[in-house]
């Protein structure tokens, strides 16, 4: 059966680097990155993700700055705020939480971040210059699928890779990155025939659909890696009446028997992709200044993309 991906014990490693690397930028150059949050309104799910998100922040010796506005806040108010934000030499990294309420234009209040604090990396900025091969910074769940796959796999050039989703927060830029990295990448969608077939084909598949257990364990060439990104939850009526679990985009059980490794939800992708939010944010404040990228991130640069 599958080795199993440890994203936990690859997110504390990642989030130890941080650390150390915001306490040496303080003792050699008398800063502390930090981190600007934006949450509008009370969904509970996103309420959850923030003060996790504030709390490592801290935990690594960065500053949180949190901005808990009302639901009812316009569209204006909160493109002013990041003006703001942007304006404000203390803060290297502005995450505004989506989903944003509908009367508010996530595209253009994501396109009002500065492009050197855009730590979610979804500014078409960035996302430009990941595609035509510039350096940027990039999304943080498939940055940090990437790290798993560096450290499951190590160089990842040539490796038949299929992502299945293609949304811009995900599927689209997992693709961009495993592409960087010199894969032979196809990117499946909800339009594409013969899906099973085409994931047989995949040394690496990336599970991205937001469907649980879509991904089926036949689907899986024997011995491949499986990154399964989908988060979703579930009811479990075998823990109690009412009770819920979360489950991955992939068929786990049947596809650990195939896989030659393969992540667990949770537990896999889902703890890396604040690791790789605080690491974005560390390199932010290291590049607005031109301070060389941390020795971590570099090292993993170079093992992905060269
Ligand atoms: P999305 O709904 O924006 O995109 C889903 C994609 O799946 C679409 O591009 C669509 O073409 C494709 N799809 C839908 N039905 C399909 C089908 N029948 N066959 C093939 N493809 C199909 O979702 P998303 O934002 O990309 O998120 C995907 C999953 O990842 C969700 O479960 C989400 O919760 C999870 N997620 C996890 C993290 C994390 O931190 N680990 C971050 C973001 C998203």
């Amino acid at each position: 059966t599958a080795q199993i991906i440890d994203g936990k014990a690859q997110a504390e490693a990642l989030r130890a680097a941080v650390a150390g690397e915001v306490a040496r930028l303080k003792a050699d150059h008398g800063f502390v990155p930090g981190l600007a949050v934006v949450l509008v309104g009370e969904d509970p799910a996103s309420k959850v993700y923030v003060s996790s998100k504030a709390k490592q922040t801290v935990e690594v010796g960065m500053n949180s700055i949190e901005h808990k506005l009302d639901v009812a806040t316009t569209e204006a108010d909160l493109l002013a705020l990041i003006g703001k934000l942007n304006a404000d030499p203390a803060v290297d990294g502005i995450l505004v939480q989506l989903p944003l309420p509908k009367h508010i234009d996530s595209a253009k209040v994501l396109e009002a971040i500065a492009p050197d604090k855009d730590v979610d990396g979804f500014h078409v900025v960035n996302v430009g210059k990941l595609a035509t091969g510039q350096w940027s910074l990039v999304p943080c769940t498939p940055y940090g699928s990437m790290i798993l796959l560096r450290a499951t796999l190590g160089k990842l050039a040539g490796k038949e890779a299929v992502v299945v989703g293609r949304s811009n927060i995900v599927g689209k830029p997992m693709a961009q990155l495993l592409l960087k990295a010199n894969c032979t990448v196809t990117i499946a969608h909800s339009r594409t025939q013969d899906l099973p077939a085409v994931c047989r084909r995949a040394d690496i598949l990336v599970a991205a659909v937001g469907i649980p257990e879509f991904v089926k364990g036949d689907w899986v060439k024997p011995g491949a890696t499986v990154i399964d990104v989908g988060i979703n939850r579930v009811p479990a009526p075998e823990k109690g009446e009412g009770k819920t679990k979360l489950v991955g985009d992939v068929d786990y059980a049947a596809a650990a028997e195939v896989a030659g490794a393969i992540t667990p939800v949770p537990g896999g992708v889902g703890p890396m992709t604040i690791a790789t939010l605080l690491g974005n944010t560390l390199i932010a404040a290291c590049q607005r200044r031109g301070l060389a990228a941390p020795a971590y991130f570099a090292e993993i640069d170079r093992d992905l993309f060269r």
